[in-house]
């Protein structure tokens, strides 16, 4: 028998009488210390360590080790995913690393000291389907544990997993909560990133318990005075306005929208009258505010529409706006300038509030965000995490955090270092960001590439004219519709995109029509909920069905390109022919009624699809002789030709970009467009990823249009390319017929 075998058999006999002992014994640290020796002893390891999963926590602690520094047991933590012990342990997998200092996903903690041990093997603890934690052995030698290890090893956590068990539970039943409390304070918590950048602040916690003021009395409050009163109406409406001027200039499209409702409610001689002669009939000031907001917000709560519903929720901000200027100080103590928002959830007037109070970053401590949310971001500039760790809604207010929003890690009450690190980053980036572009991209081969930029907010067009944007290949419209609270009219769609024209003076532009619904859904259009929103009365389909309401935006956007040279329109999501011909007899409809009107338009305006459904490929001969451009929606594209959620993380391994049908695909869609002489863009998020840009130049496409942002990180990419290269290697994807040979194709591209 070979060596390591004979001694692997060893172990187990000597863990089966481990085994046996720990039932007698009470002390249950010591089993587990008594265990990691052994086995280190055993693999020759220096390192063997146990993390044991706390159920209720819902982490991974270090509960015993040989080789790492003591004081570390207890003190670090580790989320199920998190690093290479939390992936053993959420994939049920054996992980085997010969250099994991360098993985991907390696954590490093400092007070652990494991930067010397490069060999990792890491063994997940169940019995059952039960996970009960992992079981860890490190090696300073790099590759030293091989497959023998690995079964070895498997075989001793088989046999230890009951004993463990036990100690676990017995563990953490004699954990009070009080003890986790206080010996656990939060210092680090991995999250998703969705929205990069940096941004160090103080809390500020959104929980629904700021909103306590309106229902729990505050201290002293008896004092106040009708007088007093008077003063926080006016200092509210201060306050609305200046946060107003502050949209009108960061937010041209939701100038004044966003705090119209306060106002209204504010005017509204009933609301402030019942508080006034609540007070005449001997209430305190606060008392009436809080009896007359709780019966508007019942009234509008309990309204079946949801709209109506939306209001309750400005009377409550309102009233705790006013309630909260009943104290001298600041003005808007709602949010400090800079502060890190904490919250539980976030709409996308949320994010348009926090931006307009100077607040820097956003965590979300549960649940998931839609991709209006992520784009609003993105436009906006506002890092943004999603952590899944409610204890971060039990953060005092006030507290230290830093967001690395590139990796979706949130440091709490960070230590020197860590800042000064992530300064340093943030002064590197910042130069890097001043870059200067070439105006015309063209492959080291001289074919030409026309870059243009996909615009969700009027705030990103400076950026986009500044780093050389050819155009806008898409402007998503249905952000004003989003970030309000009713149907922007024909005049207010018109000023926007009158406003876009103005600002990229004559380069071409092409405007999306609505695209809401799904999960995009507008509040207010009280659509009936689906069960399957995505497959739903979306998109175009919600435009064909409510006819007035894309009338409305096609005569605002046919109005607004007036004498304008290079303008596109293009409808989302269509599946057929007879789709298309609808959306395209509305727009002529359109031309004609303004004719009719005498109002000035473009009647040379270019109509195109958006290619997102795979029922589009079949007839895309037909499609090409009734449109003037195709532009490839990857991001639907992708999700609906592998029916996997674009927004789903768990469907993140489904949702396959590479591909073969995805690939033929937009192979097909680029040969028809042209064969027939018309234009094809993509402006999903693949024009902006460099592994795919040279596949989609390869099979014909020569304009994209992303994030302008990614401007010149795509210039790069296309001018250290040759045409000729692409194409032979997009020949060459175009033949795979599995994931995996279109992977292993994918990674076969080199850069020059
Ligand atoms: C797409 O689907 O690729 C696209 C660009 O549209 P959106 O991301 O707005 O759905
Ligand atoms: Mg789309």
């Amino acid at each position: 028998m070979h060596k390591k075998e004979s001694d692997h058999l060893n172990l187990l006999f000597s863990i089966s009488e481990l085994a046996d002992l720990v039932t007698g014994s009470s002390d249950l640290e010591s089993f587990l210390q008594l265990s990691v020796d052994l086995v280190a002893r055993h693999f020759n390891a220096p390192v063997c360590s146990i993390y044991l999963y706390n159920e209720k926590l819902k982490k991974l602690t270090l509960k015993a080790t040989k080789g790492l520094k003591p004081e570390a047991i207890n003190t670090i933590h580790m989320k199920p995913g998190e690093g290479l012990v939390g992936k053993s342990f959420e994939t049920l997998t054996i992980v085997r690393e010969g250099n994991a200092v360098n993985t991907p996903g390696f954590l490093y903690f400092k007070e652990a000291g494991e930067e010397s041990f490069h060999s990792f093997l890491c063994v997940p603890i169940k019995r059952g389907v039960e996970r009960i934690g992992v079981l860890v052995v490190q090696h300073r030698e790099m590759d030293y544990f091989d497959v023998s290890d690995e079964r070895a090893i498997r075989a001793v956590v088989t046999q230890l997993a009951g004993s463990i068990e036990n100690a676990r539970l017995l563990i953490e039943l004699s954990q009070t909560r009080e003890d986790t409390e206080v010996s656990e304070p939060l210092s680090f918590v991995k999250g998703s990133a969705v929205i990069g950048g940096y941004a160090m602040g103080k809390t500020v916690i959104l929980d629904g318990k700021r909103r306590s003021i309106l229902y729990d009395p505050m201290q002293f409050e008896d004092t106040f005075t009708k007088q007093d009163f008077v003063k926080a109406i006016e200092k509210t409406i201060r306050e609305l306005k200046d946060l107003q001027k502050g949209f009108a200039q960061r937010l041209p499209e939701s100038a004044s929208l966003i705090f119209t409702a306060h106002f209204m409610i504010l005017k509204d001689k009933n609301f402030i009258g019942k508080m006034e002669g609540m007070m005449d009939e001997g209430n305190f000031p606060c008392e009436a505010i809080r009896k007359v907001a709780a019966k508007y917000i019942a009234i509008f709560s309990s309204s079946p529409h949801a709209y109506m519903r939306e209001k309750a929720q400005d009377v409550e901000d309102l009233c705790v706006r006013i309630l909260n200027n009943f104290e001298a100080g600041d003005e808007d103590k709602h949010y400090e300038k800079g502060s890190i928002a904490i919250a539980r959830q976030v709409y996308p007037s949320d994010i348009l509030k926090f931006v307009s109070a100077g607040i820097q970053g956003v965590i979300l401590a549960s649940g998931g965000v839609t991709s209006h949310v992520t784009i609003l971001a993105r436009s906006l500039q506002l890092p943004l995490i999603i952590a899944e760790e409610p204890e971060l809604l039990a953060l005092p207010e006030n507290t230290t955090v830093l967001m690395d929003g590139e990796l979706g890690n949130v440091y709490i009450n960070p230590e020197k270092d860590t800042v000064t690190l992530f300064e340093t980053r943030a002064r590197v980036e910042q130069q890097a960001q001043t870059i200067s572009m070439e105006k015309i991209t063209l492959t080291l081969d001289n074919e030409r590439v026309v870059l243009l930029a996909n615009i969700n907010l009027l705030s990103e067009v400076p950026l986009a004219r500044q780093l050389k944007a050819e155009g806008i290949g898409l402007y998503r419209t249905e952000f004003p519709f989003l970030i309000r609270a009713t149907f922007p009219s024909e005049a207010e769609q018109y000023v926007i995109y009158q406003k876009l024209f103005d600002a990229m003076k004559e380069s071409p532009i092409t405007l999306r029509t609505l695209d809401a619904g799904g999960e995009k859904a507008l509040a207010y259009s009280d659509s009936p909920v689906e069960a399957n929103p995505e497959l739903g009365l979306r998109s175009i389909r919600f435009s064909l069905k409510h006819k007035d309401i894309f009338e409305s935006q096609l005569r605002a956007m046919l109005r607004a390109a007036a004498g304008k040279k290079r303008v596109g329109i293009m409808f989302p999501l269509i599946s057929s022919i007879d789709e298309f011909l609808e959306a395209k007899l509305t727009v002529r409809n359109c031309m004609d009624a303004l004719m009719e009107e005498q109002l000035e338009y473009n009647r040379n305006v270019a109509i195109g699809l958006m290619i997102e459904l795979p029922s589009v490929l079949e007839t895309l001969d037909e499609f090409a002789k009734e449109a003037d451009f195709f532009s490839i929606g990857t991001n639907d594209f992708i999700q609906y030709m592998l029916a996997a959620d674009r927004a789903n993380k768990m469907m993140a391994d489904h949702y396959i970009p590479y591909h073969p049908a995805v690939n033929r695909g937009i192979g097909k869609i680029a040969a028809a467009a042209q064969y027939h002489g018309i234009d094809v863009s993509v402006c999903g998020e693949m024009a902006h990823e460099k592994e795919y840009i040279p596949f989609l130049l390869g099979v014909g496409i020569r304009t994209l249009s992303v994030d302008p942002q990614f401007l010149p990180m795509v210039q790069q990419t296309v001018m250290n390319m040759k045409m000729s290269d692409a194409k032979e290697y997009a020949k060459k994807m175009l033949l795979q017929t599995s994931v995996k040979s279109a992977k292993a194709v994918l990674e076969s591209w080199k850069p020059i």
